[in-house]
């Protein structure tokens, strides 16, 4: 019989509810809403979310500001350690910051300047991004560079967006960054055999007119991975590898990147 009455009263007054809660809202419910719109004023107004408010330009003075002071610092021989090591980690903060954002953000290789003292001090990041040669030393000559040229086999004048690297059937070829193999497809034109993998901050990179392919579609790969070997299919007219870097979907000029990492680690060495 009880148990019949509360059901009876819950019925009755369900309708009631929401505006008897509407009406108990106290002072302190008020109080705590106006903190949690603090709070969310406070977190869209902070560091980590201002990275992306900030241009490209702001964070690349920031970012190169940064790296000058941190290679004073590095350099210094001022006997004042804690000092110097209180700085350093303050400075390695503001970097790490922003880093992954930046790292994103930046369209091309010309913004790397700006990181170079931080990659010194921190080189592992660049097993993620496209910074080797994707073959093997010795085993290749540079026989075309990015940009306009006339085409070899149509002889029309078009841009080349990529780089030819000339070397004899069935070298090896390697993933220039660690990543996820996007595609694989095979063509009798254009690309001919060839592979596309997918980095970490929106980079992408290809090697074209293979002859045998050594992974699959979704496999990883590590920075230096064994992945193919150098062809002449598609329209190629001899033995190289077609590499090109892709950057937020728009394809780079990769000269830079193919020094980068052995620059960095021989500076590292040097010092
Ligand atoms: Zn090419």
């Amino acid at each position: 019989m009880k148990s019949f009455e509360i059901a009876t009263f819950f019925r009755k007054n369900s309708s009631f509810w929401p505006l008897k809660s509407l009406q108990s809202v106290s002072k302190k419910q008020v109080g705590s809403i106006g903190f949690l719109l603090l709070l969310t004023l406070f977190y869209v107004n902070s560091p980590i979310t201002k990275v992306w408010n900030d241009s490209l330009e702001e964070t690349t003075i920031a970012m190169d500001g940064y790296g000058k002071q941190l290679g004073s610092n590095l350099n210094s021989t001022a006997n004042d350690t804690v000092v110097r090591n209180r700085e350093r980690e303050k400075l390695l903060r503001n970097i790490e910051e922003k880093l992954v954002a930046y790292l994103y953000q930046i369209p091309d290789y010309s913004y790397f300047p700006a990181l170079e003292t931080y990659l010194e001090y921190a080189p592992m990041i660049l097993e993620q991004i496209p910074s080797t040669v994707p073959l093997e030393k010795g085993d290749y000559w540079l026989s075309s560079e990015y940009g306009l040229r006339k085409h070899p086999i149509s002889q029309k004048k078009r841009k080349h967006f990529g780089i030819d690297l000339a070397a004899t059937s069935d070298k090896y070829v390697y993933a220039s960054a660690s990543g996820t193999v996007l595609s694989i497809a095979h063509s009798q034109k254009g690309y001919g055999t060839h592979i596309i993998i997918k980095h970490r901050f929106g980079f992408e990179t290809l090697y074209g007119h293979l002859n045998k392919v050594l992974v699959s579609e979704g496999q990883t790969v590590a920075q230096h991975e064994l992945i193919a070997t150098v062809g002449n299919s598609g329209s190629s007219t001899g033995f190289h590898l077609h590499y090109e870097v892709v950057k937020n979907g728009i394809k780079i000029d990769p000269m830079y990147s193919l020094n980068l990492k052995r620059r960095i680690y021989k500076n590292l060495f040097r010092k």
